[in-house]
């Protein structure tokens, strides 16, 4: 008998915290429930139906309920623990197989629910189904065979297999990844260093934070294939402070690393010595730049750099270094387990794999989720995420998140990949998506980036630091009703400005909110200075 809550972050701030003691607390005062395993597990991506708990019952079934709360877990102990009864009215599906036609549609499976059917799970591949902070529980899920067949190759064939799968890197660039590794492995240098940007700063995006809480031996054992690849004997990790259970998941997966012997001298006898720090960041946007990212871990304040030289050349500490988001690095693990070619049959012709995003804003079913490239938007918000919020028409999508743009109705059906999102000027950016409905004003919207821009811009180049400053302004004035037609124009001069010179990507990017609402709903800018007249 089995019990398993998802208590990552997402889970806890429904009531999951809760519901974990008094699963507890019931069975220890039941004689027959003694030895019920109480396994909390990451986020299985349902985050509207938290806290969510699978029961494994007397009868070898696995039903998943949805919405459990403490003062509900006495009855679910007695009814399905006890007398192998379903709790029907929280009961959600039933977690393994598939539904056969004919079926009881009121208990469908897992699979094949709403929100699941179009998914394709490889970096979400364990979450909430794993215990995080049990090593067995992902070694018993084929972890670290992708290490272990990676040193079986050498480094070389390492990076040939990940150029093979055409992975690009998840952070919102979308470089080649087995490109970037080799680079970095054809630098000069004995010392060189891998690092894990794992500074999620997005205002609505939860992927690295549920991944790493849900999942973190898939992160650091890509991590470990990284360093091996380029021939790097240290890597970090970059967090950042405010995920406190990221961070703790991460702390206890690296002791039982070591412990394992994945981490230290000869690892696994191929004469590989690494090992992992966590570096903790204090919470700065820019600090997932990749220069920024390394002058904070050398202690400095963390501000970008121009490039060249690039990290790969001379990078943390003058050395050789490689950076890869917390996505990429789950990719990585799952792509060395079951090869290149497997990760390229999946996608697009130019973009492979799955990418996850995490669904907020006014959507129906919230949620972390991972689809192949190529789907449509219309499939993610109206199948998997089931619409938008009180049948509200849908008006647009925030992808890519502060630097990102606003994708308008009009491309409802347009496939989710790099290309097709840079043609109607938004970037996939690390998978944010915010959905917004008919009744959201898009000039507050663009509005609200373009202050969180201006606030986290770290001064250090003109054109951003005013950019950013007048742009926001300029939004201000218009909402207010004080603003003008030649306005417009002018932040569209700011903006273009903005892209071409600003030094790093966040000055290069904040004007895309601004530009792209002006593209689309330039009907609303004008509406807030004629109203107003
Ligand atoms: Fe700093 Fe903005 Fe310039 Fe980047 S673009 S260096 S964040 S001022």
């Amino acid at each position: 008998l089995r019990v398993l809550i998802g208590a990552a972050t997402c889970g806890r701030a429904a009531g999951a915290t809760e519901v974990v003691q008094a699963f507890r607390e019931e069975c220890a005062s039941v004689p027959e429930l003694q030895d019920v395993e109480i396994r909390e597990v990451g986020c299985l991506g349902m985050c509207h139906a938290e806290p969510l708990v699978e029961i494994q019952g007397p009868d070898g079934t696995q039903v998943l309920y949805q919405g459990v709360l403490a003062h509900m877990v006495p009855d679910l102990v007695r009814d399905h623990l006890l007398e192998g009864r379903l709790a029907s009215k929280l009961a959600l599906c039933r977690m393994e197989g598939k539904s056969q036609d004919g079926e009881d549609e009121e208990m469908p499976c897992f699979a094949d629910l709403p929100m699941i059917r179009h998914q394709l799970r490889i970096v979400l591949r364990n979450c909430g189904l794993i215990d995080p902070s049990n090593i067995d529980h992902y070694i018993a899920q084929g972890g670290y065979s992708g290490f272990a067949r990676a040193i079986g190759m050498g480094s070389d064939a390492v990076i040939e297999e990940i150029k093979l799968s055409g992975i690009r890197g998840r952070g919102g660039a979308g470089f080649p990844t087995g490109l970037k590794w080799s680079f970095a492995r054809k630098a000069q240098g004995n010392v060189k260093y891998v690092i894990c940007n794992a500074d999620e700063g997005d205002p609505g995006a939860f992927m690295d934070r549920s991944v790493l809480e849900g999942d973190p031996h898939a992160v650091l054992e890509g991590l470990l294939i990284a360093g091996y690849a380029i021939g790097a004997g240290h890597g970090y990790v970059y967090c950042r402070a405010e995920y406190p259970l990221a961070l703790e998941r991460l702390r206890t997966a690296i002791e039982q690393m070591r412990a394992k012997g994945f981490l230290g001298r000869d690892i696994l006898g191929s004469g590989f010595d690494f090992d992992i720090t966590i570096k903790m960041g204090a919470g700065a946007f820019v600090c997932g730049e990749e220069t920024s990212l390394m002058q904070s871990i050398e202690g400095k304040r963390g501000m970008p750099r121009s490039r060249p030289p690039f990290p790969a050349v001379s990078g943390m500490f003058g050395k050789p270094t490689n950076i890869n988001n917390v996505e990429t690095l789950a990719a990585v693990s799952a792509i060395m387990e079951k090869g290149g070619a497997w990760y390229a049959g999946i996608g697009t012709e130019k973009s492979k794999g799955t990418k996850t995003f995490s669904l907020a804003g006014k959507i129906t079913r919230t949620g972390l989720i991972e689809v192949p490239m190529g789907i449509s938007l219309r499939t993610i918000i109206e199948d998997i995420g089931g619409g938008v919020l009180d049948g509200k028409a849908f008006k647009a999508v925030q992808t890519g998140g502060p630097s990102g743009g606003c994708v308008p109705a009009k491309h409802y059906d347009l496939p989710v990949d790099y290309e097709h999102l840079a043609q109607v000027g938004s970037i996939m950016g690390s998978g944010g998506m915010i959905v917004i409905d008919e009744e959201s004003c898009m000039v507050d919207v663009a509005k609200y980036f373009l202050g969180f821009t201006e606030n986290e811009s770290c001064g250090k180049c003109v054109p951003c630091r005013m950019g950013t400053q007048h742009l926001l302004r300029l939004l201000t004035t218009i909402t207010e009703g004080q603003g003008s037609v030649e306005d417009l124009e002018t932040i569209r001069g700011i903006g273009d400005t903005m892209k071409k010179a600003s030094l790093c990507g966040l000055g290069q990017t904040a004007p895309n909110p601004a530009l792209t609402t002006l593209d689309s709903f330039m009907d609303e800018y004008l509406a807030h200075i004629r109203d107003h007249k």
